[in-house]
């Protein structure tokens, strides 16, 4: 039983290749996590980093709350079981399972038990005087995962151990997997480049692509909420089919509009996740949509839950429980080429097969290459994505709202909301090259609404609780003046549907883009070493102090951080160029006085933002500026104490997050 942290990890080759960058996850006891990814995205890189195979070239790894970045494979107590096996040929089927207890010196009876425990969940006790080569690859992979299982290891750690085996064995062995994960209670870690055994077995999934984490989840939430292209395309087969398209929003209805023809209409609540500035007729999106939410049309569909699109039929491929059947959208065949199954289906080149879409039908319906059918796409289920970033436009949990705004010298104005403005953000101008009949639009973050106080009014239209990092969040839909605002905090819900609540807005994280407001940022960024220097203690012996020297002014460094660099840097560490990040509220700023002199950063207040609820401090610091909540004078000398448990420590060479 385990659980494991792993805090912005890297694996880089020869000092340049990241094969794996800024792996964070936090696994709970007794799950069942699936690293999966097309090949060389850095899934066995990071197990194999876990399992204390390979270095890790930066990060922090935890298990059970231990840092075991420095601990030696054989003292994690961690089994691996690999894709070929590795079973000893000249031993027995026992003798393979026993190996390992006895190089440990379990004593016999006890190696005995373990070993027919073993084999008997496993179902191999009748081939255990067999020698591996009289074995099939189905038992071979028993009798590997039965070595691991004897040292009742904390985590399990399996690297494509399905892969070599035929199909048909692979659904039964995934299954058994599955159970003896149940069965062991124990933390497993599965490596896979195949998505359908990521969605059968893993309790959630961390997809990766060039070695950085798309997104890890629930296979539901990750086959419901994809967060961008790669994962709606990655998972799912049939794949998603993607089309170029815009949207627009005409009263209470959306009219999406494909680059290839089709057109459909959906209800602007089905679409209320995604923001109103996609919906302008013009703002490029790409809309994804599953073979399983495309059916052939029926009369008597709701048109507000089904839109219909006429297909010509390329290819009809019957699966004997259901039929796929391969077109695109549209009337003329001439228009687009022909496509046929398999391989023009979408994935191969998301955007290059203009129309191409998949329907899944009844197994007795009837349809033929070239005739034309109608289908129906269940509105519901729509993807959409935004065309630039390929991030998903329809995220589960929203993250920011963008409302038309309106500002005055002293007061701020949306969706029928009037809220003063702080001394900070009063007397702005529309910023240059702002059109004069343009709308302005405020940019609120999601977690930058503050509810049950202020001077807003806001009605709750739902509440969801969700998870993020192990953290139990709750977001809210909120109606506030005919616009719908989405707002997000730590913990529980705290208000039910139909409560009218009073609400804030931090207006130091907002933008209006048309009046040069910004938020502020989110951290500092100071440049410098790390040092060391011998110095005499209270009894005159000659000691290392340790230094973070940012911009050339060193501060001692606690010893718990010290700790941290040498693990990861070694020595390496007094020579790598670094980059300290913080953010405002890591920072105590105190009037500078004789005391602290050499303690603390010295800086000097530069200006005063005041936001009503929080005042911030623009401070010097040798050039560079701090931003703090400090409420004193301009030109006033300053003293900045750091919470060095909240630094973060970057070598600025090769970009890495240290600690
Ligand atoms: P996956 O398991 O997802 O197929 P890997 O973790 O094996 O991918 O590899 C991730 C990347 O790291 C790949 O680009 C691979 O070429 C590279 N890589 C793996 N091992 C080494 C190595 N020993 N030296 C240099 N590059 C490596």
């Amino acid at each position: 039983m385990a659980s494991l942290s792993l805090k912005h990890v890297y694996k880089v080759y020869d000092g340049t290749t990241k094969a794996v960058s800024d792996f964070n996850m936090e696994i709970r006891d007794k799950e069942f996590i699936v690293f999966v990814g097309p090949s060389g995205c850095g899934k066995s890189t990071t197990l194999r980093m876990i399992a204390g195979l390979e270095d890790i070239s930066a990060g922090e790894l935890r298990i059970d709350g231990v840092i075991v970045n420095d601990v030696e494979p054989g003292d994690r107590n961690i089994a691996m079981v690999f894709q070929n096996y590795a079973l000893y040929p000249h031993m027995t089927v026992y003798e393979n399972l026993a190996f390992a207890l006895r190089t440990a010196k379990v004593p016999k009876d006890v190696i005995h038990e373990k070993v027919t425990e073993a084999a008997r969940i496993l179902g191999i006790t009748e081939y255990l005087e067999r020698k591996p080569r009289a074995l099939s690859g189905g038992q071979r992979q028993r009798v590997a995962l039965g070595r691991a299982m004897v040292r009742s290891p904390k985590v399990f750690l399996l690297d494509e151990p399905l892969s070599n085996l035929d199909a048909k064995l692979r659904g039964a062995m995934r299954a058994e997997i599955t159970r003896l994960h149940e069965r062991l209670g124990t933390t497993f870690i599965y490596v896979t480049h195949d998505q359908v055994e990521a969605m059968t077995m893993g309790s959630r999934i961390v997809v990766m692509k060039g070695g950085f984490v798309q997104q890890i989840d629930t296979p539901k939430n990750l086959y419901n909420h994809p967060a961008n292209l790669f994962v709606a395309g990655f998972m799912g087969t049939p794949p998603m089919s993607f089309h170029p398209a815009t949207m627009k929003k005409e009263g209470e209805t959306v009219r999406i509009s494909l680059d290839c023809g089709g057109e459909m209409t959906a209800s602007y609540t089905t679409l209320n996740r995604v923001q109103t500035r996609y919906m302008n007729g013009i703002h490029p999106v790409i809309l994804g949509v599953r073979p399983d939410d495309v059916v052939p049309w029926r009369e008597g569909m709701a048109p507000d839950l089904w839109a219909k699109l006429p297909v010509t039929v390329s290819t009809v491929e019957a699966l004997g429980g259901e039929t796929l059947i391969y077109g695109h959208i549209g009337t003329a065949p001439h228009d687009n080429p022909p496509l046929s199954a398999p391989e023009d289906t979408p994935d191969s080149s998301p955007l290059s097969k203009r129309g191409a879409i998949i329907i899944k039908a009844p197994a007795d319906y009837e349809a033929h290459s070239g005739g034309l059918i109608q289908a129906a796409v269940n509105l519901g289920k729509l993807h959409l994505f935004d065309r630039e970033t390929e991030v998903s436009i329809k995220p589960r949990i929203p993250t920011e709202n963008l409302i038309p705004c309106a500002l005055t010298a002293d007061a701020l104005t949306f969706a029928g909301q009037r809220l003063p403005l702080p001394p900070a953000l009063r007397g702005r101008k529309a910023a240059e090259g702002v059109a004069e009949n343009a709308v302005p639009a405020i940019l609120i973050p999601a977690d930058a609404l503050l509810l049950g106080t202020g001077s807003g009014r806001a009605t709750v239209a739902e509440a969801e609780t969700y998870t993020a990092q192990g953290v139990t969040r709750t977001l809210y839909r909120l109606t506030v003046g005919g616009e719908v605002i989405f707002a997000t905090e730590a913990g529980e819900p705290r208000f039910s549907v139909g409560d009218v609540l009073p609400f804030d807005v931090d207006l130091s994280r907002v933008t209006v883009e048309a009046y040069g407001i910004h938020p502020l940022p989110a951290e500092n960024r100071l440049s410098g070493r790390f040092t060391k220097e011998k110095e005499l203690d209270d009894k005159g012996k000659r000691v290392y102090r340790f230094y973070l020297e940012m911009e050339d002014m060193p501060i001692p460094a606690d010893p718990e951080l010290c700790e941290k660099l040498f693990s990861c840097k070694g020595t390496a560490i007094f020579r790598a160029p670094l980059s300290y990040r913080f953010p405002p509220d890591a920072v105590t700023v105190t009037p500078r006085d004789k005391d602290t002199e050499n303690t603390v950063l010295p800086g000097r207040v530069k200006g005063i933002l005041d936001y009503g609820r929080v005042t911030y401090a623009e401070i010097d610091v040798c050039g560079k500026t701090v931003i703090a909540p400090y409420n004193g004078k301009a030109g006033e000398a300053v003293g900045l104490t750091l919470d060095q448990d909240r630094l973060t420590v970057v070598d600025a060479e090769v970009d890495i997050i240290i600690v």
